[in-house]
């Protein structure tokens, strides 16, 4: 039985440093507030490979996803 598909450590740990997982946007620590984030941000998580931003769950590969195609 798999919980949750996404491999990704954060979901493993009880206390994440980072809000959301990089991997597949859901909340691993709700106790860590919702940050508003910049372009910049987003750009330096995406150069870290990142799927999801770790500070709002936003996808930050439109269209590129391995795990939602958004292709229309
Ligand atoms: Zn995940
Ligand atoms: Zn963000």
């Amino acid at each position: 039985m798999t919980p949750n598909p996404c491999t990704n450590l954060n979901h493993r740990r009880t206390e994440s440093p980072v809000r959301c997982c990089p991997q597949c946007g859901a909340v691993v620590n709700g106790r860590i507030a919702t940050r508003r984030c910049s372009e910049g941000n987003h750009a330096r998580s995406r150069r870290n490979q990142n799927l999801f931003c770790v500070d709002c769950g936003d996808m930050l590969r439109h269209g590129s996803s391995p795990i939602a195609p958004l292709r229309a």
